[in-house]
């Protein structure tokens, strides 16, 4: 079988869909910056599934990202089935605390080398008679969160371009499924520097990455367009869309005070 490659694959809700992946026996080509977390994950998902795998330590941030993994992959010859772009972060806290050049790597992990390895790998997407993009959005894309502004601005765009791309190849091989999932258990609090209180309203409503994997798979191998993990999380997107404006920001940002 063709490969999927994942980014963000070392650890959370890329190794669960890495995982699940492997369970359909797709084989796998790992990317994140963790070398040692993805040289396990290759070799147990490999030695437990009986498939291929390979890894690529990365950063995504880097200028030139997204050309060394098209690059890698030629040189390895590996062929593409499934593109998954799932390596994202946030940073919360008043916009101003950041210095600027942390903002802007995170809108390349986010926004660029997303934007860049779709445009870099359809050609070869579109040599399989079926392939997948999935894209990880979030449910902080259906509103403004203040405390977390550009990551929830960052994955607006997501959602809007995978929507947007889902029409346009709607008659091609490939299909484009963007997945929103609300607060889900993985490293994304440490990493996002999320105060006690947004940790604990987390706590509260966390699905696991696995059920989280899961749903995203089945929707990206049923060419959905777009799916909001959970129940708890598709009535936020409702309700998002019902309330004022200024009462969702406001209810969304009390918890990253
Ligand atoms: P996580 O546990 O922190 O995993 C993030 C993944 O992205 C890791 O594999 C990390 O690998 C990789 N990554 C981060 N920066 C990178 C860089 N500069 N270069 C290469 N890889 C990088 O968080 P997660 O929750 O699984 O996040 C996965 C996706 O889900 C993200 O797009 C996130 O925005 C989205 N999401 C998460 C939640 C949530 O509540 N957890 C909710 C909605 C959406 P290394 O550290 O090894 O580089």
């Amino acid at each position: 079988m063709a490969y999927a490659l994942i980014t963000g694959a070392s650890r959370g809700i890329g190794l669960a869909i890495a995982t699940e992946l492997a369970r359909q026996k797709f084989d796998l080509l790992l990317v994140a910056r963790s070398e040692t977390l993805l040289r396990e994950a290759a070799s147990q998902l490999a030695s437990e599934h009986g498939i291929k795998t390979d890894f690529l330590a990365l950063d995504l941030a880097a200028t030139g990202a997204a050309q060394h993994v098209l690059a890698w992959c030629q040189q390895k010859g590996y062929a593409i089935q499934m593109l998954v772009n799932n390596a994202g972060y946030g940073l919360s806290g008043p916009f101003e605390k950041h210095p600027l050049a942390e903002h802007t790597d995170m809108m390349a992990v986010n926004m660029t080398v997303l934007v860049e390895l779709t445009y870099l790998f359809l050609p070869v997407l579109r040599q399989q008679p079926k392939a997948y993009i999935l894209n990880i959005g979030s449910s902080a894309a259906y509103q403004a969160v203040p405390g977390l502004s550009l990551y929830s601005a960052s994955k607006a765009f997501v959602l809007q371009f995978s929507r947007g791309l889902h029409q346009e190849l709607k008659r091609s091989a490939v299909s484009v499924t963007c997945v929103c999932p609300g607060s889900t258990d993985t490293n994304f609090v440490d990493r996002a520097q999320i105060g006690e209180k947004g940790r604990k309203a987390a706590a509260k409503v966390n699905m696991t990455p696995q059920e989280v994997a899961r749903q995203a798979v089945e929707a990206t191998l049923a060419g959905q367009a777009e799916v909001v993990t959970g129940l708890l999380n598709k009535a936020g997107k409702f309700m998002a869309w019902l309330l004022p404006k200024g009462l969702v920001e406001k209810t969304a940002g009390s918890i990253y005070e």
